[in-house]
């Protein structure tokens, strides 16, 4: 009896040793997440000798294996039913065509000289040509266009030639004519707002990266420069003959890798749930044409070594100091080439998005502001809340997205995972504005480890871990707020 009521003390006292150690997660993040630490990693992340961490390059394979030996450090296990911490990303790279010619009842027009091609494969086509409007799918009924070539204007009936319409329009167009059966498209291009030559500077002579798809598309979709043509006027009338060649395209398979580790849930019910942590570890590499003697690696120590090393720490806390919900740790490849590495994992993701029920990236350009982070959509989603208390327990203020208009928020990898649905947004340094001071380092070989503020980022680093942990662990996952963009899709996803 005495012994049992012995042992019972015994283990109360225990038991309030335990849980006094795991209240106090912010002084557990200030022993664990230090500074020697983090620089350790940055230094080795943005190194010459990783000269940038480019897509398909031998450095970002480098870098992918050093996520991986952190996670098997800590004790991470492979996500479930994986048996590595790699995840394969078939990308592929696209070389533009170097000539073409494409002729419409009685003109001739030139590649580059008239046209530029952004889908296609080397090609030798004779048919028929017709005229659909603007290209929507009603105008693309009504012309008939199975097995012909479609001349459609650039744009939308609503907003015309506006250059932003053009852009936003082009890939959906381009689908939807294919779905119809035409043989491919051609957009005549008519913006005041951009100069021919720039067009054809930035899209005919660029190597494009994407994710392979199964099956090759060979329709062609063309850019048509307009102008006073005899054919362009005509085809409004009715069908006319016409041709298309298309030479030099050459595609080169690219082969690539997510790093993903998970900590599995304490509590019985939340572990079925995961948070999702994620950072791109690529950057855009070495710079082609230096001037010889001039510094031609992109170290991307800020973008986004930073992120990369807010996923390592976050990793090694929890991993010590398990929380309620799951977590999966997500380095992402793909993300300078167009967010490709978080396109592939929303597409083929290993635990399902339905289960998925936030994802906190962490990215960003640089910083000008060291008195806060900036959290691109933080208003949006119900987590408000923990990344404020998360921000404000290491001294700094949780700022909303200064620049709007620069659509960050589309412009990192939260967004592939908020276009299904799942609640989604990016930790980034402070960042006042988009001003000299941030463009002095973006997309440059100065964004070196030696110009970091160190003082500034442990707090950063600190906060991004900690705010983790509170979304781990808050017995109500983040939902986006009512009337959000995404609600919509979100109810779709998780059946509520
Ligand atoms: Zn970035």
């Amino acid at each position: 009896m005495k012994l049992k009521n012995h042992l019972l003390y015994f283990l109360l006292l225990i038991g309030a040793v335990v849980h006094a150690q795991k209240s106090n997660p912010v002084a557990d993040v200030t022993r664990l997440v230090t500074q020697p630490e983090v620089e350790a990693h940055l230094t080795f992340l943005a190194s010459d000798e990783m000269r940038g961490r480019d897509t398909g390059s031998p450095e970002f394979e480098i870098a992918a294996n050093y996520v991986a030996a952190q996670y098997k450090i800590f004790g991470l296990k492979p996500a479930p039913g994986q048996h590595t911490y790699f995840q394969s990303v078939p990308l592929q790279d696209s070389h533009p065509a170097t000539g073409g010619e494409f002729s419409l009842g009685s003109d001739v027009f030139k590649f580059k000289d008239q046209f530029i091609l952004f889908e296609g494969v080397n090609m030798s086509w004779k048919g028929e040509v017709v005229f659909a409007g603007y290209g929507s799918p009603e105008e693309l009924e009504k012309a008939n266009v199975k097995g012909k070539l479609v001349v459609a204007l650039a744009g939308t009936k609503d907003a015309g030639g506006n250059a932003m319409a053009i852009f936003t329009a082009a890939g959906g167009k381009y689908n939807d004519a294919v779905k119809a059966g035409a043989a491919g498209l051609v957009e005549i291009f008519a913006s005041p707002q951009i100069p021919w030559p720039a067009l054809v500077n930035y899209f005919a002579g660029n190597v494009t990266t994407k994710v392979k798809t199964g099956g090759d598309n060979p329709a062609p979709h063309l850019w048509l420069k307009d102008g006073e043509f005899e054919s362009l006027k005509k085809i409004k009338d009715g069908a006319l003959n016409g041709a298309l060649s298309v030479e030099g395209v050459k595609k080169i398979d690219v082969p690539s890798r997510n790093v993903i580790g998970m900590i599995e849930g304490t509590d019985p019910k939340l572990k079925g749930e995961y948070l999702v942590v994620s950072a791109h570890l690529d950057h855009v590499g070495v710079q082609k044409n230096a001037q010889p003697g001039k510094d031609s690696i992109f170290n991307g120590a800020r973008d986004n070594a930073i992120g990369v090393v807010g996923l390592i720490s976050t990793a090694k806390y929890l991993a010590q100091y398990p929380p309620k919900r799951s977590v999966l740790f997500i380095a992402l490849t793909g993300e300078e080439k167009g967010l490709l590495g978080s396109k592939y994992y929303s597409e083929n993701p290993v635990v399902p998005l339905n289960k998925t029920v936030f994802n906190f990236n962490c990215d960003g350009a640089g910083y000008n502001d060291v008195t806060m982070a900036t959290i691109i959509g933080m208003e949006r989603t119900t987590a408000e809340a923990d990344l404020a208390k998360a921000c404000q327990a290491f001294g700094l203020k949780a700022a909303v997205d200064p620049v709007p208009e620069q659509n960050l928020f589309e412009r990192s990898d939260n967004y592939n995972f908020a276009v299904k649905g799942v609640p989604a947004i990016t930790f980034a340094p402070g960042t006042k504005a988009f001003d000299a001071e941030l463009m002095k380092y973006y997309h440059q070989p100065a964004d070196e480890v030696g110009s970091l503020d160190f003082e500034y980022l442990i707090k950063y680093f600190r906060a991004y871990v900690y705010a983790n942990v509170l979304l781990a662990n808050n017995p109500a996952a983040p939902t986006w707020k009512a009337g959000d963009k995404f609600e919509a899709e979100s109810k779709k996803l998780y059946g509520k």
